[in-house]
């Protein structure tokens, strides 16, 4: 059988996955491939497919814990990254940074996206997990998604047949592939647009622990029907919605006195208690523990179970 280096030209071998993971945490990747277009990515699948090597689609890995002991397949970096706007219609690659997407699309005075000022990643993860902030949800204005299914099909998706719902949707349970997207923009006014996004940036500068390595809210908030009824009149003050009524799992970690909980170079943030950051050098292995330790204890103390937002590789 043909060696994977024969085949795909441009693939490197044992690349430590710490710099591509806004973390920087994790060992190596046995095979490591940076996808630029459409017909890389197709091509690449086909052929770990047909090598029966396992595989992981990254984007900026800013959801993403990956294991002290890396990943035995090929990770495949999405960096497709053309984008066009005509008639309101934003028609985008996975790949693209969407901060780069989010200035481009106010600097232009169309709205839909300025929700998500200050939101890392690339539009690929933001699709697959229907990434929100501030009341707004990227599902909110995709109004189609190109993906490519598990049988190599590629296919344009509707929004209704997405099943977006809390940092979920159908394309996430069918480890399906986010191609590119098309959203569906407003005219508004500049001015008002880049305010709004320019103000959620300076509000996660303020308020999350960004001087640190991190991969944002480690659990989901806590659907408020879920909260056990005799505790739920408790958390009546910080209930927001999200776009449900949820109890913020920040709020939770605080008052379980849990801020500052570390395990080796990992902490649980005294700025946003549901940020792990990592002090310097931090373990996957600490982060691993430090979350039981985290959904232990709330557990314990008010009868909650915990939910991971975040994705884990190589586990
Ligand atoms: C400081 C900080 C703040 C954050 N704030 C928020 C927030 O307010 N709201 C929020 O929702 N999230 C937040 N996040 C989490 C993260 O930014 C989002 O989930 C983001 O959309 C992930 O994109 P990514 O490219 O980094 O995905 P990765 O971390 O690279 O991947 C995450 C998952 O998506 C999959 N994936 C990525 N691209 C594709 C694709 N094209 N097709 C199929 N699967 C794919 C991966 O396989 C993995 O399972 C924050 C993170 C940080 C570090």
């Amino acid at each position: 059988m043909k060696k994977i280096e024969n085949i795909l030209p441009g693939i490197r071998k044992n690349i430590s996955l710490k710099n591509y993971n806004t973390f920087k945490i994790g060992g190596p990747s046995k095979y490591f491939f940076i996808a630029k277009n459409k017909e890389d990515i197709i091509k690449t699948v086909q052929v770990v497919k047909k090598l029966r090597i396992p595989f992981f689609i990254l984007g900026e890995g800013s959801n993403l814990l990956v294991s002290d002991k890396g990943f035995k397949g090929l990770v495949i970096r999405l960096q497709n990254r053309k984008y066009k706007v005509k008639s309101l219609i934003l028609h985008a690659e996975a790949g693209i940074s969407f901060p780069v997407l989010v200035r481009e699309t106010t600097k232009l005075g169309l709205s839909g996206l300025e929700w998500a000022g200050g939101l890392p990643g690339t539009l690929g993860g933001a699709v697959i997990g229907n990434a929100g902030a501030f009341g707004g949800e990227i599902k909110d204005v995709i109004s189609a998604v190109e993906i490519l299914d598990g049988k190599g099909n590629v296919r344009k998706l509707r929004r209704p047949q997405c099943n977006f719902s809390y940092r979920s949707s159908i394309l996430s349970k069918n480890n399906w592939i986010v191609l590119s997207a098309f959203m569906k923009l407003k005219k508004g006014n500049k001015k008002n647009i880049q305010a709004i996004s320019k103000d959620h940036i300076r509000y996660r500068k303020e308020r999350h622990p960004l001087e640190y390595p991190n991969i944002g809210s480690i659990f989901k908030n806590c659907n408020l029907k879920k909260i056990p009824k005799k505790i739920r009149a408790d958390f009546s003050h910080v209930v927001k919605i999200d776009p449900f009524p949820v109890v913020p799992t920040a709020y939770l970690i605080s008052e379980a006195g849990l801020k500052r909980l570390r395990v080796g170079k990992a902490e649980v943030s005294n700025k946003h208690p549901n940020y792990i950051v990592n002090l310097g050098n931090a373990r996957a292995k600490d982060v691993i523990k430090l979350i039981h330790l985290v959904k232990e204890k709330i557990k314990n103390k008010f009868g909650i179970t915990l939910e991971e937002e975040i994705q884990y590789l190589g586990f």
